[in-house]
């Protein structure tokens, strides 16, 4: 049996830093000596850019390609060529005809369950596999939920809401039931973190609160700073960027959490 451990950052929220997450948690998991593969499961692409695709929407052997194979043909399409190595990273990138296979996926039989018949046969390569989702519950999302072991729940406290979470769960709980018995939640992050404003301090009190008690909270909080921001522009994760920054330390830190 594999020990691989398939997570999906999942929050239908958007800017809540799903994808730099992904993107530095890898590279975080790649520093410990772990096998990593990313996943770009978001039409936006964006997880493909920051690891340095400059144009997503010109890789051939991509996400939307694989997709319409696995969705076409009796026997599954051979993954591995489709894994592009990018600075370091094994990663299946995307691009915005994901978008257009979301129509198929509704459609098919067992149109759940793709992504999940895509991964498994990779188990056996990799330590750590991480989907990276778009900002919608639909049934993009749902491919990621069934394919993954453990949820990864990015939250922003500066953009909470009053709704925060419960959709998300909710949805979680459905999959849980329903397709994937296997799926749990591993935990919240917080991101993007204004460590002293009061609204942090009332934010992650609340989440505490109603969330502390069946879901764990990372200790790791990752801050505010312009390196991440810069990072991203500069399609890079953390780590290559700026390795001493407050980021990259909290980021080390959070995989560490994930990994123990
Ligand atoms: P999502 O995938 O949830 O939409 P992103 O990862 O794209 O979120 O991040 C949203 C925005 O926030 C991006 O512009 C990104 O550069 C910025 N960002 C993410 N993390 C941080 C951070 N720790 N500090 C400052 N800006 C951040
Ligand atoms: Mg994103």
């Amino acid at each position: 049996m594999s020990n691989c451990k398939i997570f999906a950052i999942a929050n239908q929220k958007g800017g809540v830093a799903k994808t730099t997450t992904a993107c530095n948690m890898g590279y975080a998991l790649l520093e410990m000596g772990k096998k990593v593969m990313l996943v770009d499961f978001d039409p936006q692409a964006n997880l493909s850019m920051c690891v340095g695709i400059e144009r997503p929407d010109e890789v051939e052997n991509a996400m939307p390609k694989l997709l319409s194979a696995a969705l076409s043909e009796d026997e599954m399409p051979d993954v591995s060529a489709y894994i592009q190595m990018v600075n370091g990273m094994d990663i299946i990138s995307s691009s915005l005809s994901l978008a257009e296979n979301e129509l198929n996926l509704r459609d098919e039989v067992g149109g759940q369950m793709i992504l999940k018949n895509i991964l498994d046969p990779l188990r056996d390569k990799y330590d750590y596999i991480i989907i990276d989702t778009n900002p919608y519950l639909g049934i993009l999302t749902i491919n990621a939920l069934s394919a993954c072991d453990e949820v990864i729940i990015p939250a922003s406290p500066h953009l909470w809401s009053a709704t925060g979470l419960t959709d998300l769960i909710s949805t979680i709980t459905k999959v849980k039931r329903k397709i994937n018995k296997g799926i749990s939640i591993k935990g919240i992050l917080f991101t993007i973190c204004d460590g002293n404003t009061k609204l942090f301090k009332h934010v992650t009190d609340l989440i505490q609160e109603t969330y502390g008690e069946e879901i764990r909270i990372f200790e790791s909080k990752i801050p505010r700073t312009t390196k991440q921001g810069e990072a991203n522009y500069m399609s890079t994760s953390i780590f290559q960027h700026a390795p001493k920054s407050a980021a990259a330390r909290a980021y080390a830190n959070f995989a560490k959490e994930v990994v123990a």
